[in-house]
């Protein structure tokens, strides 16, 4: 590491409307998979800070939850004051949209933070998407004569590149200042935390309607035992007829769900994993009794 007075560090707030792809640029530039994407809107219920740390330089990645405007619920409010606040404290925000369209909803995100003083770069998104690659130039030229950004950067999110394509814009705008995470952390949240979120996301892109946003995973147990961790998970759901659901005829769906979570935190925690999944109903159940249990090997 070099001395600390040339050391940057600082915080970058990922926002943008749901479903431009802010969680997978998030897993691209951490390089781990810590952040629930899926094809469904307001999957990220939840900050999470990734940490990047170089040799002379750290960089706090937080992935927001979505503004949400359209569909104003208790839990949409509190994503949405979550969302504000970080955009507030960061050093650095990059706004994510799609390049294929630039929505109200996108520019209703633009105003808020064009309020606050951080500086503003505009990741325009799926670039690979774009049938004629020419159209590029004229829409980076419209943004520039429109909006106020302090660059304007095309990416597919998808590729692995993509952190090439924006880490010096993004170092040349943080602070000079210690850093504020420890060699070697990834992530302000512990492994039960990112390990519920993974099995969130598995719910939520097996899960049809609204199912998915009225349930709760608690990692109950995580034990390490002959190179294999141990995950016993409890899914909460409001409804008996939420549970039934849940786990679909003979248990198929809970098989789902659980066979591509074990998949996924088997890649994030790098050795075998046991995932015990148990559903249960929050609100008949004050005793908390266990409803159905599915075990994933
Ligand atoms: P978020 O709601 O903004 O966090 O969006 P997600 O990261 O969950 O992504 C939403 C969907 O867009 C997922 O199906 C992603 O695979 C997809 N996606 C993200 N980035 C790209 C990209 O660069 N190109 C394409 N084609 N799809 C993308």
């Amino acid at each position: 590491m070099t001395d600390n007075a040339r050391q940057k560090c600082g915080t970058i707030a990922i926002v943008g409307r749901p479903n431009v792809g802010k969680s997978t640029l998030f897993n691209q530039l951490l390089k781990k998979h810590l952040s629930p994407v899926t094809y469904k809107p307001q999957t990220t219920r939840y900050n999470i800070k990734g940490i990047l740390t170089e040799a002379d330089c750290q960089m706090v990645f937080i992935d927001t939850p979505g503004i949400h405007k359209d569909y104003i619920t208790p839990l949409n409010r509190i994503l949405n004051r979550n969302a504000k606040s970080v955009l507030l404290d960061a050093d650095l925000i990059l706004l994510m949209a799609s390049c294929r369209k630039w929505t109200g909803q996108d520019q209703e995100i633009y105003d808020i933070v064009a309020q606050g003083t951080a500086p503003c770069i505009l990741i325009l998104n799926k670039v690979d998407l774009l049938v004629n690659k020419q159209d590029l130039l004229p829409l980076l030229d419209g943004f520039s004569k429109t909006h106020n950004f302090d660059a304007i950067i095309p990416v597919s999110a998808l590729r692995s590149s993509v952190f090439e394509n924006l880490r010096s814009e993004i170092v040349k705008h943080l602070p000079q200042q210690p850093f504020l995470f420890k060699d070697g952390e990834v992530s302000d949240r512990d492994r039960k935390f990112i390990i519920a979120e993974l099995v969130r996301e598995k719910i939520m892109k097996y899960c049809h309607d609204e199912l998915p946003y009225a349930v709760h995973v608690q990692v109950e147990l995580l034990r390490e035992k002959a190179k294999i961790l141990e995950v016993t998970a409890n899914i909460w759901v409001n409804k008996p007829s939420q549970r039934v659901i849940m786990i679909g005829a003979g248990g198929s769906n809970l098989k789902l769900i659980g066979t591509a979570a074990r998949k996924q935190i088997q890649s994030f925690v790098k050795c075998q994993v046991y995932l015990k999944l148990q559903v249960k109903v929050k609100k008949s159940n004050a005793d908390g009794q266990m409803l159905s249990d599915i075990y994933v090997r």
